[in-house]
């Protein structure tokens, strides 16, 4: 008799790497192809991201060097008396910047491998950056604003870098902020 074959994709929430673990400070390795491996790895971090909960999340903070990064994020809308955007989810395989504006802005950033802490950052305005689909398509993007922020926080995660490598400032949180901080700043 024939073995019946059964398709089972479980996704799991992986454990997210904090600080001062050193694996956050490896730089992550070129995704080669698009192995079943790699194809788990995209399917646990968006749910270990969707639990934490969080807007962004790298391979290597959940111990993977590989060069994959997820971003899930509502833009808001240009008109203000229009209806939210629903959250995008992005999935970035081998994500490059091919263009930054010369305009940066300040502002605060989170993550979720340095729990209970915030910081100033400057990131580019905007930016194009070319990279694989979830399928291994390549595609380009153009991003603004947080959308921007959040790219440039999770490529560097991808090098390597923290954001408390780049803040000007770097604040840790009391106890009520870290309950009634918003995912829009975690990282
Ligand atoms: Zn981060």
């Amino acid at each position: 008799m024939k073995a019946k074959m059964m398709v089972v994709n479980l996704m799991a929430i992986r454990e997210i790497l904090t600080t001062p673990d050193t694996f956050l400070r490896k730089r992550s390795k070129k995704v080669r192809a698009l192995t079943p491996k790699i194809k788990a790895l995209i399917e646990d971090m968006i749910e270990t991201l969707r639990a934490a909960p969080g807007v962004g999340l790298a391979a290597p903070q959940v111990g993977a060097d590989q060069r994959v990064i997820i971003a899930e994020y509502a833009e808001p809308s240009e008109d203000p008396e229009a209806e939210p955007k629903p959250p995008k989810l992005h999935v970035l395989i081998n994500p490059e910047i091919v263009r930054n504006s010369s305009e940066t802005n300040l502002n605060n950033e989170g993550c979720l491998s340095i729990p209970g802490y915030m910081g100033e950052v400057e990131r580019f305005d905007t930016i194009t950056l070319k990279a694989l689909n979830r399928h291994g398509e390549p595609i380009r993007i153009k991003a603004k604003d947080w959308l921007a922020r959040i790219f440039q926080h999770e490529i560097d995660h991808l090098e390597g870098i923290l954001f408390i490598d780049r803040a000007t400032e770097v604040w840790k949180l009391e106890e009520e902020e870290i309950q009634e901080r918003s995912p829009l700043s975690q990282k």
